[in-house]
């Protein structure tokens, strides 16, 4: 066992158990118990006031990875076009690889795409690793984890960073488990421990009811993955500063274990919710699918999109490609209103990066109020459409 709990010492608080997300602890007699659920998590040690518990694990060495330097992005391409997230990776390494002082860079597979380092130098990259081979035109598992794997375990970076794209989902992990690393999915905030330099990766847990923050002590690189438009893309012209190393590709035919036949496109969905200025969005408030004509002619008179809360889409009140948050889009509009919104923490996952939100909601204790630069405490269906009929009469006078 490597939680031990000294009998003598115990006073009975019961502070171990109503700790214990496992039901590892119970009280006997007045003394705390382990049961056979106790997972050795050590959250009962921090909180046992007498000192009685203990763990008899010894903690494991951090090995020395001063080796291990700079930031690196993975530039997703398709088509020879990147993809934004990988701007947005950019723009939040060059942060992180600043506080760190280390070198921001890029590594980048595919055939033919040189043209593309130019614009991976204007968002910060200083060094682009190249990896051009014709079998890696287009995605596929096998050649790119091969690949990448390779390059990343031969110039040993401190942090690797990775769309949560449908590509960099399937990418990461098998990247990680080859390098054998700890890989952090669907960050939503990366920052650096001030402490050891450490990458902190925050990102939901638990249904999206807490944000967890993970480290990874004891192996590099710290592989996070960061869903699109959670980060804000950057320029910063490093043009005719940057260098290319161009690394050679040895991929046997036999590797590939798939061969694309043929690539056909889904139809882009109706909405680019990333892309909007402004986006009015409504929640269960509204009422009803009829209830969401004000939010439509608010957004009208704004030239924005509409948007809901996951609860609307569950309603069929809109389509599910417009959904904000957690499991919807992540959206960073220049505004960002809020009409009948609680304000769930699954739903701000999707909309805190907005310059400016308003919320109109009749709870003035609605928590969505706490994120809101400006709020409305009233009825919504009668606030938006004179929000909206203002807007139309300024701008036909
Ligand atoms: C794993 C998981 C993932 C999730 N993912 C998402 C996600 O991606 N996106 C998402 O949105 N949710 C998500 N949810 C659901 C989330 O937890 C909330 O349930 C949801 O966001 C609440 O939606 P809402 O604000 O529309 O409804 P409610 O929480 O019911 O809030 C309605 C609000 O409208 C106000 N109101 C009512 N009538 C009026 C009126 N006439 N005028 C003004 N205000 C009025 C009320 O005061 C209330 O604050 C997820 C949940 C889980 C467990």
């Amino acid at each position: 066992m490597a939680i031990v709990i000294d009998q003598e010492l115990c006073n009975g608080c019961k502070r171990c158990i109503t700790v214990c997300p496992y039901g590892g602890v119970e009280l006997r007699e007045g003394k705390a118990v382990l049961t056979d659920r106790c997972t050795a998590c050590g959250a009962c040690i921090e909180v046992c006031k007498v000192e009685a518990i203990r763990s008899d694990i010894k903690e494991r060495e951090i090995p020395d990875f001063s080796e291990y330097q700079g930031v690196w992005v993975f530039a997703e391409q398709q088509d020879g076009v990147l993809n934004r997230v990988t701007f947005e990776l950019l723009g939040l390494g060059q942060g992180l690889a600043k506080e760190l002082d280390q070198e921001l860079s890029a590594v980048l597979l595919g055939h033919e795409v040189t043209h593309l380092v130019e614009e991976l130098e204007e968002f910060g990259a200083r060094t682009i690793y190249l990896a051009q081979h014709k079998h890696l035109t287009q995605y596929q598992t096998n050649p790119y984890a091969k690949v990448l794997s390779g390059i990343v375990s031969e110039h040993k970076p401190n942090i690797f960073l990775i769309g949560a794209t449908t590509i960099g989902r399937d990418l990461a992990p098998r990247v990680s488990m080859r390098l054998n690393l700890g890989l952090t999915a669907d960050c939503t905030e990366l920052t650096i421990d001030p402490k050891d330099g450490s990458l902190l990766q925050t990102r939901p847990a638990f249904g999206g009811n807490v944000m967890a923050t993970i480290k990874t002590p004891y192996s590099r690189p710290q592989m996070a993955t960061v869903r699109p438009g959670v980060m804000e893309a950057k320029r910063k012209d490093n043009t005719g500063q940057s260098k290319v190393v161009e690394k050679k590709v040895k991929l046997l035919e036999k590797e590939r274990l798939t061969e694309i036949l043929e690539v056909v496109r889904e139809k882009k969905p109706g909405v680019n919710l990333c892309d909007a200025a402004v986006i009015v969005a409504g929640g269960r408030g509204v009422g009803s699918k009829e209830g969401l004509k004000c939010i439509y002619s608010l957004a009208e008179a704004l030239e924005g999109e509409v948007a809901g809360t996951r609860m609307v889409i569950e309603e069929g009140w809109l389509p599910a490609e417009r959904q904000v948050g957690q499991t919807g889009q992540t959206v960073r509009p220049e505004l960002y209103i809020a009409c009948g919104i609680s304000g769930a923490i699954q739903h701000r996952a999707g909309m805190l990066g907005s310059r400016y939100v308003i919320a109109i909601n009749n709870d003035e204790r609605a928590p969505i109020f706490e994120v809101a630069d400006w709020g409305i405490v009233g009825n919504l269906h009668e606030i938006v459409p004179s929000l909206a009929s203002a807007l139309r009469e300024r701008k036909a006078g």
